[in-house]
């Protein structure tokens, strides 16, 4: 579904993402984990273009994604992206948020949309906050709106960067659960993450960063139970 080779960021000076090799198959649930500062971010934000890679290859089903010559929200289209802090429209009802991009980018008909948000506003658990205004829900609400929002577009992948972080304790497990459905739903899914014991159980794949590189990737099972790589362990032991 997503391939990525030898992809390379710089940020000025700062040299943020080295080399970057991974892929990710269809139905997948990839988690990508790492110590803040390791370059988690900016590889999403490259995987979705909202920031630009120095060079390497990004591939969509096969195919090569390039920005500079391509129409790039037809790219993004294929790509959506679940933000730590929801990034919800604040002016806009719950419905309205979630109809915006398929009607006003992708020109499905608003009957049609609004049918397919109710359908999604369901399958989150929230069919009754269609006509409220996002000040007027939890933040564990809110993302599961963002997420219904992301998943409106039917994008191939859905990223995620730390959708639990900004929540409070007792709100996260409703978020998680949310996306677990998503991955048993058979979604691709890229999710940046600390919640360990998330990513033990419903990854298919896990990728470690650190200092910008893939230092270890391997299944879950093999990865927390059996890590190779002496920084691994490190970091499990200050994580787990
Ligand atoms: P993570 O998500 O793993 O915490 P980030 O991808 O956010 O890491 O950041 C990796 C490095 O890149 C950090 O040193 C960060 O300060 C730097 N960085 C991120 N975005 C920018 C930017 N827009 N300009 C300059 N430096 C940045
Ligand atoms: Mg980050």
């Amino acid at each position: 579904m997503l391939r990525i080779r030898n992809l390379n960021k710089s940020f000025g000076d700062l040299h943020v993402l080295k080399d970057i090799d991974m892929k990710v198959l269809e139905s997948d649930v990839v988690c990508l984990i790492g110590s803040s500062g390791s370059g988690k971010s900016t590889l999403l934000r490259c995987l979705n273009f909202l920031e630009k890679r120095d060079s390497g290859q990004i591939l969509i089903e096969g195919e090569e994604v390039n920005p500079e010559t391509q129409n790039i929200n037809k790219v993004r289209e294929k790509v959506g992206m679940v933000f730590q802090h929801f990034h919800l429209f604040p002016h806009m009802t719950v419905i309205d948020n979630i109809i915006e991009a398929p009607v006003h980018v992708k020109k499905v008909p608003k009957k049609q949309a609004l049918a397919e948000a109710k359908e999604l506003l369901r399958k989150v658990g929230l069919e009754d906050k269609a006509d409220v205004y996002p000040s007027k829900l939890s933040g564990g609400q809110k993302q599961r709106v963002a997420i219904a929002r992301a998943m409106a577009m039917k994008p191939d992948v859905l990223l995620f960067d730390e959708p639990t972080s900004a929540l409070d304790p007792e709100l996260v497990g409703e978020v998680l659960s949310t996306m677990k459905e998503l991955a048993e739903d058979g979604m691709t899914m890229v999710v940046v993450t600390h919640e360990m014991s998330f990513a033990r159980e419903v990854s298919d794949w896990i990728v470690f960063m650190q200092e910008g590189r893939v230092i270890e990737s391997g299944p879950p099972e093999e990865f927390f139970t059996n890590p190779k790589e002496t920084r691994t362990k490190e970091f499990l032991q200050t994580t787990v």
